[in-house]
């Protein structure tokens, strides 16, 4: 009780009166939220005026920093001049068309049509949609089921959390729905055999799929949906040949390759899309975070024409297309992520990302030796450094996950925000960062673990 009279009266009015996302609703009625008031470059400001570096980029997403005017303004001016309109039954707006065409032009293979949502949840349930649709028109009845992995993450709506593949989100939501299959999950550090080599693991990667495949039916099977690499399912890099060795399977049996770029896609793993880092062909790609700075909610999903074409032939039969979401395509999101899109390439933040990645990665590396470090890892501007009980061994801790907080509260105390995933501490700082500044999230890091037993 006298620890929450310690709390500001916006924070006690937070805990009479929200459930948040991703947090534990008993210990938040008990500590209270973390209230940020502003932002500026790769730091916010909590409302006792200390200051954070966001080296999560808030969730994977602000590409540009907190307080970029250009996109500020851009959505002023959209909102003076057209502040919402639809693109239902035929309706349009320059903002979104500019955008649709834009990501047709960026996207690293031919693409067809573009549709956009408000998150990358709704995306993901789009993409199902759109597959089950198309398989309909072309008499695919029984193709209908989704392939992703365990770790991997696409999103909490009922159909996106059926392709997530982490406990967390499945435990007590009665998912993943009839349908959706999980694989394994590609981390060499964790789950290779005693001896195998990366490609050896991609080949039995590979394998898993093609048996789960083969057991489930090729006829029944519709696509696999995997990120080019896992996000928030810990920032897990394929091993080599991996993504190669999948996608050859997919294509014997006649599956689609769907790729979930929303935190890899605009420069995140050094290059404009992790599809290009890990040559992956998609037939559908989904986007979002980056799309926009996250300054506006949005999402986008890129089809290629042997999804577009069926599902346009559909209309012959079903007149319009029964699927829309009110904010798809909002003009304000559409206009902002169109400025974003045009000073990520202007101040070519991409190439900016893939050296900053280097000094981060470089930094990180000279944990390795540290006790408690167990494997280092990352690719571009992203990384995760997992603590271990056993280094020799690998043993995870016995509670997973207290360290890991433990470790984010510590940043926090220092001065900078991360994300624990289990004992894995994630950095994902904005592609504005700088080398000066990666040198102080590194040290932030180092005195955090220094604390840490
Ligand atoms: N897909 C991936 C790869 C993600 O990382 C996320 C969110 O973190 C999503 C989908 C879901 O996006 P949203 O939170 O906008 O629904």
């Amino acid at each position: 009780m006298n620890q929450l009279a310690s709390l500001s009266s916006l924070a006690q009015k937070d805990i009479r009166h929200h459930l948040h996302p991703y947090t534990d609703a008993r210990l938040h009625e008990q500590q209270g939220p973390l209230v940020i008031e502003r932002g500026a470059g790769i730091y916010v400001y909590d409302d006792q005026g200390n200051e954070y570096i966001e080296a999560m980029s808030g969730l994977w997403s602000v590409a540009l920093g907190f307080n970029n005017q250009r996109l500020i303004q851009a959505a002023e001016r959209q909102l003076r001049s057209l502040p919402f309109y639809h693109l239902f039954s035929h309706k349009a707006h320059a903002p979104s068309i500019e955008l649709a065409e834009k990501l047709i032009e960026m996207a690293p293979v031919p693409m067809s049509k573009v549709f956009f949502t408000n998150s990358g949840s709704e995306a993901n349930d789009t993409v199902i949609k759109l597959i089950w649709y198309r398989n309909n028109a072309l008499g695919l009845n029984q193709k209908k089921k989704f392939i992703s992995r365990l770790n991997g993450y696409h999103g909490i709506t009922l159909a996106s959390a059926s392709l997530t593949g982490l406990p967390a989100n499945q435990r007590g939501f009665d998912v993943p729905l009839p349908g959706f299959v999980h694989v394994g999950c590609p981390h060499h550090y964790r789950h290779a055999l005693p001896g195998e080599t990366e490609e050896q693991f991609a080949g039995r990667l590979a394998d898993e799929l093609e048996q789960t495949i083969l057991r489930e039916g090729p006829e029944t099977v519709a696509a696999f949906y995997a990120e080019p690499l896992m996000g928030a399912g810990g920032v897990i890099v394929p091993p080599r040949g991996y993504w190669e060795r999948v996608q050859a399977v997919c294509r014997k049996h006649d599956v689609l390759v769907v790729v979930d770029e929303v935190i890899c896609g605009f420069g995140r793993t050094g290059q404009m899309f992790g599809s290009q880092t890990f040559a992956i062909e998609p037939d559908v790609m989904v986007l979002s975070k980056q799309l926009s700075s996250s300054y506006q909610p949005i999402a986008a999903l890129l089809i290629n024409d042997s999804i577009y074409q069926p599902i346009a032939d559909q209309s012959h039969s079903f007149g319009a297309l029964g699927h829309g979401f009110t904010g798809g395509g909002h003009p304000v999101a559409t206009a902002v992520a169109l400025e974003n899109l045009r000073i990520i390439e202007e101040q070519h933040l991409v190439e900016q990302a893939a050296l900053m990645g280097q000094r981060l990665h470089a930094g990180l590396a000279g944990f390795s030796d540290h006790p408690l470090v167990g494997e280092v890892r990352g690719c571009g501007l992203i990384g995760a450094v997992e603590l271990v009980a056993d280094k020799a061994s690998k043993a995870p801790f016995e509670a997973v996950g207290r360290l890991g907080r433990y470790l984010a509260g510590r940043t926090q105390q220092y001065g900078m925000i991360n994300r624990n995933m289990g004992d894995a501490l994630a950095f994902c700082p904005p592609l504005i960062v700088q080398a000066a500044e990666i040198d102080m999230i590194l040290e932030r890091f180092a005195r955090a673990l220094d604390d840490t037993e």
